[in-house]
């Protein structure tokens, strides 16, 4: 069975205003496919892996059953800032930095509010979005480690430029943008031009593939790995879930903890952390819901279109997938 399903977001997310995609049944479960609407077929190939691999599949066995997820904060300002944090429950905290048209001093305002909300022994961790330059980047970090980083997220574009400011700041270093493909983690290795990695399920082709792409860049470099959603139903975060269960070692809090983000979801038993922890439930979206995430029949088609594109890019399962 396939399902197409389209939900808008809470708050536009760089540039995304709905999340859409084609949830896939199979005799393990059900999958998600849900590539960005500007990735062609060959990228979407690997995120329609990743739905074949619960579909089909099922995941492999987890090495923990509870994950620590982090609360994100977005570019509001100090009292907001504390409120989500306090609310949230989580021991660590991303806090969005250089946010365009605002200034080194919101951030540290922004951070000082956050780590007055974590304590002394919680994690803050920032994301840049690959905003700042080099030098930017490292007059930002070496003003923002008073705060105590964990370590900042793509504080830079490229993995040369993000290599260069890792040679001048103390503060971890973590890959995100700079990876969308299964590739990318072996090229952050060569360059070491991080101290982490992000790892996110469906643009790396499965759990499966992220944890060969996992161990592979590991036997490189020294990298430490966290895994993040791509903004997902629960049915696509529960793959996260399974890679962030399955890794064999786990030092950071993970970005699972996004499904507030859309404004619905598919299941009742939703993928949603409590008091910073994500438990993994046995969920399966319900008719009724799937019935009300179901797009008008041109945007359905569309999806279903996409789908058969990426089928048609990955080949036969048992090739690539596996
Ligand atoms: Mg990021």
């Amino acid at each position: 069975m396939r399902a197409p399903f389209a939900l808008d977001l809470r708050t536009a997310f760089r540039g995304v205003r709905r999340r859409s995609g084609v949830l896939l049944a199979g005799p393990a479960g059900w999958g998600e496919f849900s590539p960005f609407p500007d990735y062609g077929p060959e990228i979407a190939a690997a995120w329609l892996a990743c739905a074949r691999e619960a579909a089909e599949e099922g995941w492999p066995a987890p090495r923990r059953e509870v994950i620590a997820v982090n609360a994100t904060v977005p570019a509001v300002g100090p009292e907001a800032a504390h409120a989500i944090v306090a609310a949230s429950g989580c021991a660590t905290a991303k806090v969005k930095v250089a946010e365009a048209g605002q200034s080194l001093d919101d951030d540290l305002a922004r951070c000082e509010a956050v780590r007055d909300a974590l304590g002394p022994h919680g994690r803050l961790r920032v994301d840049a979005n690959a905003a700042w330059d080099v030098d930017e980047a490292v007059a930002a970090i070496r003003a923002l480690d008073r705060f105590d980083l964990e370590y900042v997220e793509q504080p830079v574009a490229s993995l040369a430029d993000l290599a260069r400011v890792r040679a001048r700041v103390d503060v971890p270093l973590a890959a995100d943008e700079s990876v969308r493909t299964a590739e990318d983690p072996l090229h952050v290795a060569g360059l070491d031009a991080a101290d982490v990695v992000v790892l996110k399920a469906q643009p790396l082709g499965g759990v499966r593939r992220a944890l060969a792409v996992a161990e592979a860049a590991a036997s490189q470099a020294d990298l430490a790995f966290v895994v993040s959603s791509a903004v997902e139903t629960s049915v696509g975060l529960a793959a996260g879930a399974a890679l962030a269960g399955a890794l064999p070692r786990l030092d950071h809090a993970c970005g699972l903890a996004t499904l507030p983000l859309l404004d619905g979801d598919v299941t009742s038993t939703p993928l949603a952390p409590r008091d910073g922890w994500l438990t993994v439930p046995e969920t399966s979206p319900e008719p009724d819901l799937l019935r009300a995430v179901a797009p008008p029949p041109e945007e359905a088609a569309a999806l279903l279109d996409r789908f058969e594109a990426a089928e048609a890019a990955a080949g036969p399962i048992g090739e690539e997938d596996r």
